[in-house]
């Protein structure tokens, strides 16, 4: 019974937003690239908690909560939607202003998750904010960054960004979202090994100029942009059966491992103009 309890609670924990691993591999990728006064005030705010130790299980924690009512009101912020036809985000239009904050607690303004990352990070810059104000930040910050570059976080509202759209991956019964949150992720291995090969190709002289490319792009509204461009690629090649699997997989899976590599460096990037001043310093020269 007991068994069954524990596999129950892992399989939902599992369904949202890159999966867990999706998440952990960001925050293990941007854990790698902090600098060391940035690394130091990470690990001094997750020594406060007692779940979560380091910056890659830091990085689920926002979607372990989603089972708890009395963190409802986060819900909307792992998303937004941006219409078809349009190539811009447009605050009043994709991003409302938030109406259900519960009493004493810091929320973003406005309801989604450019909002949330850019109300978070101001949480971590504010020398009034507390410890405990801040390890939660650190903690949604590091997660929405994730689920903003999986696509379809920043998809349609007219098939609630994929969930609507029914295929079966591998014969099994299921919708777009999760494919891409969490399905394909799994028949990539073990976490940890893909974490270990997408951080030793981001050292690779190959990647230096994607990297800066990236890395100048700390605006969280033009990341929610491109990752609305991508998402008609992930629309095509799903056949009307809407049987999808290994072929599927293969040509995408170039596009998730940047999608990773992109969310880690920018988290980094993010984290360490936040908590490193002397970055903060140096990118104003
Ligand atoms: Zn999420």
């Amino acid at each position: 019974m007991v068994v069954v309890a524990v596999i129950v609670l892992f399989a939902n924990a599992t369904a949202f937003a890159w999966g867990g691993d999706g998440h952990r591999v960001v925050g293990d990728i941007a854990w790698h690239r902090l600098t060391p006064a940035a690394q130091k005030e990470v690990g001094r705010l997750l020594a406060l908690d007692e779940g979560y130790r380091t910056l890659a299980d830091a990085c689920v924690w926002a979607d372990d909560i989603r089972r708890d009512r009395s963190y409802r009101w986060a819900s909307r912020l792992h998303y937004l939607n941006i219409p078809k036809s349009e190539r811009a985000y447009v605050e009043d239009r994709d991003c409302r202003p938030k109406t259900d904050c519960p009493a004493n607690t810091k929320c973003p303004p406005r309801d989604c998750v450019v909002s949330a990352i850019m109300f978070y990070l101001e949480v971590l810059r504010d020398e009034e904010a507390t410890d405990q104000e801040k390890l939660v930040a650190v903690k949604f910050v590091g997660h929405f960054v994730g689920d903003i570059h999986q696509p379809l976080h920043a998809g349609y509202a007219r098939d609630r960004g994929g969930n609507d759209i029914r295929v079966e991956f591998n014969h099994n019964v299921t919708n777009l979202h999760k494919v891409w949150d969490s399905m394909m992720l799994r028949e990539l291995g073990r976490w940890s090994d893909l974490s270990e090969s997408l951080v030793g190709e981001l050292k690779i002289d190959a990647f230096e100029s994607r990297v800066d490319s990236w890395s100048a792009d700390l605006d969280a509204a033009n990341w929610a942009i491109e990752s609305n461009m991508i998402v008609p690629r992930l629309y095509q090649d799903i056949p009307k059966s809407g049987q999808i699997g290994n072929p599927y997989l293969k040509k995408h899976t170039p596009l998730i491992r940047e999608q990773l590599q992109k969310a880690g460096v920018r988290l980094a990037g993010v984290l360490n103009k936040a908590l490193d001043r002397q970055t903060e310093e140096g990118s104003k020269e």
